[in-house]
Order: structure tokens, then sequence, then C-alpha cells
């Protein structure tokens, strides 16, 4: 215990780890660190308890204690958030579902599956495929992300077109509230009409109304015939234009339609040393993706005729179907690498907005306009979810900028690209979330009524304001 520095810290390490049992709670600097950083680099937790329960139970104990205590609580996933949700400030307390982490029942006939809230989702993937299901939700972030974060977050990914956002995937939950008790709507119903649907309230709360410890999940029939293919566009008008020809033949088939600007896929490429899918350099890419449960080769067959159709009315320029399990892989991992081929040009301000679908083009070519008459040279990384309506709009610095001067400008360009999407009736976060990097955006462009409601909400369920503080809603 001699690693934490102020009595109260101790007493209450103390206090959590005689409640919890052995190995519950972490205070050890070195233990500390792995729940400290924070994916992009712009905050730094300074808790000095991280807590580790393994069930709904010491969840339950730990909150209790700690608002008895009147110390705040900070929930944490796998801490793989975008917009700095999971960071706790110094005397807050982390509770990691880190250790609650099993699939608890999988019923094939209800096609739904019982988790606890610290499952990873690509586990989850795994297990709904082992049972012959499809759990829906993908996202760059699988492989560390959590279905408590997931929920926290209302996570979008690559098939929210198809199948929804997080919120549609979730049939029932249970949480632990911020005074310590357990609210059990872990119900696997379609159909609940008794009043207000709570566990919508926590879905996308980002941990400020409680701790999700477990869920209901909805799961689909597995897909057995899948088809992804490349295709390369001169605008985005076209791409739009592509979709809703691809959806008239194929309707819910479209499972995935993203686009991928010309200089995202040489990035991408470049970085990865990966040759471009298709040779000649186009502005627009779009990696589109057809799955079914019936097998055969139907869609394929509707895929070469949409494509060759597309062709020859040259809606697309060039186009490769993905022949192979691996192909289809490796066109994949280079839409996941983007960011990561981001980064190694220099600072990135980040931006992850929606728009009605039909105005994209309108929205890429206003913010582009805008943000280059602001900063000259700055470099457009356009990606994302299009048949959501939702792009990342990231920049990068002028060749010739440091990342400071870039980044000096960072509210700047902020409030450029926001102001346009907000313009176009559009939403500054579209599937990140607001956490503490987005929480001026929210007082900037939500309704002050509609504030008003969640801070009342917020209240409701939390009236000393130590669940997740500052999250969401700021300090107001
Ligand atoms: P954390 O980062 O740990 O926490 C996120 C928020 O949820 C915090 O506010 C935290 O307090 C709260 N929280 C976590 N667990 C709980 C719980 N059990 N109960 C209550 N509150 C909780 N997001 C998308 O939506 N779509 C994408 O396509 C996408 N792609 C990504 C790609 C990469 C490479 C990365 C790094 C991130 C991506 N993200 C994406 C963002 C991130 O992965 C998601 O927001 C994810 O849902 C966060 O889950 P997590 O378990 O890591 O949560």
């Amino acid at each position: 215990m001699d690693e934490i520095s102020t009595p109260s810290q101790e007493w209450l390490a103390a206090r959590l780890s005689e409640a919890l049992g052995s190995g519950r709670v972490v205070t050890a600097p070195a233990d500390l660190e792995p729940f400290l950083h924070e994916e992009r680099g712009l905050y730094r937790s300074r808790s000095g308890i991280v807590v580790l329960p393994r069930s709904t139970e010491e969840v339950a104990a730990a909150v209790s204690i700690c608002a008895e205590a009147g110390v705040s609580i900070v929930p944490q996933g796998g801490n793989s958030g975008l917009v700095g949700g999971a960071v706790a400030g110094e005397g807050e307390v982390l509770i990691s579902l880190a250790r609650m982490n099993r699939i608890l029942s999988i019923d094939p006939v209800d096609f739904t599956m019982t988790v606890e809230a610290g499952a990873i989702l690509e586990t989850i993937q795994d297990a709904a495929e082992a049972a012959g299901c499809l759990f829906p939700l993908s996202l760059g972030a699988q492989g560390s992300c959590q279905i408590g974060g997931n929920i926290a977050t209302n996570a979008g990914g690559i098939n929210v077109l198809r199948y929804g956002n997080t919120r549609d995937l979730v049939l029932g939950l249970e949480a632990v509230l911020p005074d310590g008790r357990i609210w059990n709507g872990l119900r696997a119903l379609h159909k609940d009409n008794t009043g207000y649907a709570l566990k919508h309230l926590f879905i996308g709360s980002e941990g400020t109304l409680g701790i999700v410890t477990k869920a209901v999940l909805k799961l689909f029939p597995l897909p057995q015939e899948q088809q992804l293919a490349l295709c390369a566009l001169g605008t985005i008008d076209d791409a739009l234009t592509l979709l809703s020809r691809l959806k008239g033949r194929a309707g819910d088939s479209v499972t995935a339609f993203e686009l991928i600007s010309g200089f995202a896929l040489d990035l991408a490429c470049g970085h990865s040393g990966a040759a471009r899918p298709i040779a000649e350099a186009h502005p627009w890419f779009v990696l589109l993706e057809l799955s079914g449960s019936q097998g055969g080769s139907a869609l394929r067959d509707t895929l070469e005729e949409s494509l060759g159709e597309a062709l020859e009315q040259a809606i697309i320029g060039d186009a490769v179907i993905a022949e192979s399990l691996d192909q289809a892989a490796s066109f994949w991992r280079l839409r996941e690498r983007i960011p990561e081929a981001q980064k190694s040009i220099g600072a990135s301000i980040k931006h992850d907005v929606s728009v009605p679908v039909s105005r994209i083009p309108q929205f890429v070519s206003e913010a582009g306009a805008a943000v280059v008459e602001a900063l000259p040279g700055t470099r457009i990384c356009v990606f994302g979810h299009l048949g959501d309506g939702n792009l990342h709009y990231n920049l990068s610095p002028p060749a010739d900028a440091s990342d400071a001067a870039f980044m000096a400008r960072y509210k700047e360009l902020n409030a450029i690209v926001h102001d346009i999407a907000h313009r176009l009736d559009g939403s500054f976060s579209a599937e990140h979330g607001v956490g503490l990097l987005k929480a001026a955006e929210l007082r900037r462009y939500k309704d002050p009524l509609e504030i008003e409601l969640m801070q009342r909400v917020k209240a409701a369920f939390d009236p000393q304001g130590r669940m997740n503080p500052g999250k969401l809603l700021g300090t107001i």
C-alpha cells in the first residue's frame, strides 16, 4: 500500500480490498499503468486505484463503498474509446470490467446470447459463429473493446447499414446504479411495451448513469455467402448512385458500404507496403459487401451484374471482386489501417461526423473548401461508413508545417468542420460519443432544451454527480 500518496486513498483501497477480496484492487504504479493510458494520447488518467471485480455483486459492493466515501467512479471497458470517456481524474476510482468477461449462455432458438459486460467483442463474434449464428457488430478495435464499452458508447462500425448500431442489437441489460443498487433489466424480449425503455438510457450514456454488468444480445443467422468488392469512382455522387442501385437489386444483403478517398487508400497501401488493389489512381473508392444466408452464388451473380452495368454507365471506373477469403481480408485490412497510416504523416485533427446520406457530397465539398481556405495545404483524409452518412473526416498538417503549428489550429479547424455538419442537419459525433473531448461541442450544437432534459435524466440516476464526472455533459 505504500504506493498510495494520500491517507484517504490508502483507506479506500484497504476498504475495497477487504470487501472484494484479494487481487481485486490495483494500486502499484506498474500495475496501474495499462489502465491509465488513453488511446489517442490526448489524456492520461491520474487515478491511484483500479478495481477489477469478478461479478455484478462485487461491482455493486465497490460502487457502494465509493458512494459512501463520496468518491467518484469511472467505468472502463477495453479502453479503446476515442474521446477520453474512460479517463479518470485525481482521486477518482477506475472500475475495469476486464475480469467479467464470460459468455453466460447462447440460445440458438431465441437467437440470443447473454454475456458479462467485460466480454471482448471479438470473443462474442467467435462464440456466436461457433453456435452457427452471427453477432454483427464489427469495428477496428474489436480485439480489445468490450461489449459494455460498445453499449456505453452505442458503437457503430461497418455493419450498421444492415444491422443497426449497438442500440439495435441489445435486448436487455443489467446495470449497477451510482448508489450501488443492481437494476436487473436482463430480459430477452423483442417486445416489451411497459413504459420508459430504461435500457436505452444506458445505451450511449458513456458510463454516466451506471455500470453495465451484463447484456442479452440479439443474434442473426450466419451468412452463407459473402461477396466483397473494391470499386474506383470519380465522385461521391457516383458512389451514392451505386449504393441506391445495389440496394434496389440486393436489398438488405448490402451489409457494408465504406467510402475511402484516393488519398486515404494511398496512405494505407504506402504504410503497409501493400500493392493498391486497383492500380490506376482515382479520387474515391468504395469497399462494399453483400452477404446472405441462402448459400449458392446468387449474390456473386447480383454483384457482377450490378458492377458490370455500373461500369458500362461510367458510374464506376474500375472494380475488383475479392476471389478468396484471404483477398477479402486484405481489402478490409487496408480500410482498417488508414488511422495508423495517417499517424505516420504527423498529427491529426479528427472528426467523426454524420449528415443525411444525400448530403455527404455537399459536406465533403464545402468542408474541403473551407479547411483549405483556412489552412492551405492541409491534407484531408476521408473515409467512413457512407451507407450510414458517417464520415471520419481527418486532417493532417500541410507537408511543410510542424505538428505543433498544426495542432494550434485544432479548435478553429474543428469548428469549421462541425459547423458545416451542423448546418447540413448533421451531428458532430456520429459513433465515437462525446466523452471529455467533445463536451464543449455538445454545449455548442445541442438544443438547450435537449441539454436540460439530459441533465435531469443524469440527476435522476446520479444526484451526487459521481458516476464518470465531466464526461458527456461536461461540468455544466
Ligand atoms: P472504453 O474505451 O473503455 O470506454 C468507453 C466509454 O464507455 C467510457 O465513457 C466508459 O466510461 C464507458 N464504459 C465502458 N465500459 C462500461 C460499462 N461496462 N458500463 C458503463 N460504461 C462503460 N467506434 C465505433 O463506434 N465504430 C467504429 O468503427 C470504431 N472503430 C474504432 C477503430 C479503432 C482502431 C479504435 C481504436 C476505436 C474505434 N472505435 C469505434 C471506438 C471504440 O472502439 C468504441 O467506442 C468502443 O465501443 C469502446 O469500447 P471499450 O470497451 O474500449 O470502452
